[in-house]
């Protein structure tokens, strides 16, 4: 992985608002009706995960919190991260996830087991559009609404050294645009979502990257709507703007 220093003072003050936007996420009850759905979930469990503890909670980002490079994935899964509580892990399209991390050089292991795995990620932040596992993985426009204080409190952290964003699926594609757009940033091009598009938004004297993939959900892969050499493209593609970037 690389790894880029920054000075001590300003890594610590990204980790403290890091630390606080997590908080506030984990604590936020905006969506009753989520958070009673979340929580029930997490009682009455999967049978293969019966014998295990949901974390049943809002997600919070997970990453570097001096990364240049932003991810923006739809929701947890009910079973997945709304389990671990750790953004993309503990269903499938995390295996997709992090593989392709690790080798595109974002992550510094290609899987995750248990919270105390080890698991990194470097110059790399994961961030949601939702934070609570929707039923049936299908947010509501006013569930996004309500949730979006959140993904503008993650664009706040590492928007003074973001340069590229990487959309997961349609749903995050808008958000993502929508919140960059409220942000100032102003588009070349009408940002549409489709695999591997590529936008570029500006504002003042930066120039900022969206690029989008397919979600690595499992309708999608075992489809081979996506496959990993498309997947692989895109985050090579992130590195390749990061590399010319420094
Ligand atoms: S979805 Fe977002 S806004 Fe709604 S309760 Fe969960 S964390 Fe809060």
């Amino acid at each position: 992985m690389k790894t880029i220093d920054y000075s001590t003072d300003e890594a610590a003050k990204a980790q403290a608002i890091f630390d606080r936007n997590a908080r506030d996420v984990i604590a936020c009850n905006r969506c009753p009706e989520l958070r009673e759905y979340i929580a029930l979930v997490a009682r009455e469990k999967r049978r293969a995960y019966r014998n295990e503890t949901y974390w049943g909670k809002p997600v919070p980002a997970f990453g570097d919190p001096t990364a240049r490079l932003l991810i923006v994935g739809l929701a947890p899964g009910a079973h997945g991260s709304n389990r671990t509580g750790r953004m993309f892990t503990g269903d499938a399209s995390g295996h997709w996830l992090y593989r392709a991390l690790n080798r595109a050089g974002f992550a510094n292991q290609p899987t995750w087991e248990r919270p105390d795995d080890g698991l990194q990620l470097s110059d790399c932040m994961i961030t949601a559009a939702l934070r609570c596992a929707p039923p049936g993985n299908k947010p509501k426009p006013q569930q996004l609404v309500n949730c979006s204080v959140h993904l503008a409190a993650d664009f706040a952290l590492v928007e003074p050294r973001l340069r590229v964003v990487v959309s997961l699926g349609a749903i995050a594609h808008r958000a993502a645009v929508k919140m960059l757009e409220s942000r100032g940033w102003r588009f070349a091009t009408r940002p549409v979502f489709g695999h591997a598009a590529e936008h570029t938004a500006t504002r003042e004297r930066r120039t900022l990257h969206v690029l989008c993939t397919y979600h690595p959900s499992q309708q999608n892969t075992s489809t081979k709507v996506l496959t990993e050499p498309m997947f692989d493209a895109v985050w090579e593609r992130a590195r390749t703007l990061l590399d010319a970037a420094l």
